[in-house]
């Protein structure tokens, strides 16, 4: 927000553009949806509840959401975002990892599709 705010294109700061604003609200909507996602798996936890469930849906969902978010955030920076010279380029292929490591997101799927097929689980307000 910091650079959309200073960075000056066409006479006015990219953080006036919709397309640059739409980036902004979508990410965080995704980051607000991935901090009750945890935090529903964590109050489980808390109380004892089998949390596998929501914890491989925030495992998934914050895998893919992070990856998409610094996605917009390289795009946001244009070619810098894109150099060694700002850290972007860095989490951009670092965060990627979340994907892979402890449970890759095929793995996260097939866990929350058994946990649904096999009744382990719902989906809250549709089913059971
Ligand atoms: C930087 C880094 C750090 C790591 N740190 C640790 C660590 O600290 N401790 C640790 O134990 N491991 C660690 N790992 C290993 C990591 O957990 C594995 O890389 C990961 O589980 C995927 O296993 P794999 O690489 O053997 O891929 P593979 O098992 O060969 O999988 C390849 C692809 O096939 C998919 N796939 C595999 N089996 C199935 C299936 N049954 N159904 C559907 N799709 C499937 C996978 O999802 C993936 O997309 C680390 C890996 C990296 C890259």
């Amino acid at each position: 927000m910091e650079h959309a705010r200073n960075r000056v294109t066409f006479g006015k700061p990219i953080a006036e553009r919709q397309a640059i604003q739409w980036m902004i609200a979508d990410s965080a909507v995704e980051i607000e949806s991935l901090r009750w996602l945890v935090l529903t798996a964590a109050w489980q936890v808390d109380r004892g509840i089998d949390s596998r469930q929501a914890q491989s849906m925030a495992k998934l969902h914050g895998g893919l959401k992070a990856n998409e978010i610094v996605d917009r955030v390289l795009q946001m920076h244009g070619g810098m975002g894109y150099t060694r010279e700002l850290p972007v380029e860095r989490w951009y292929r670092e965060l990627r990892l979340l994907r892979i490591y402890e449970g890759t997101d095929e793995i996260q799927r097939r866990t929350i599709a058994r946990n649904l097929l096999k009744g382990h689980a719902t989906v809250r307000g549709h089913l059971g």
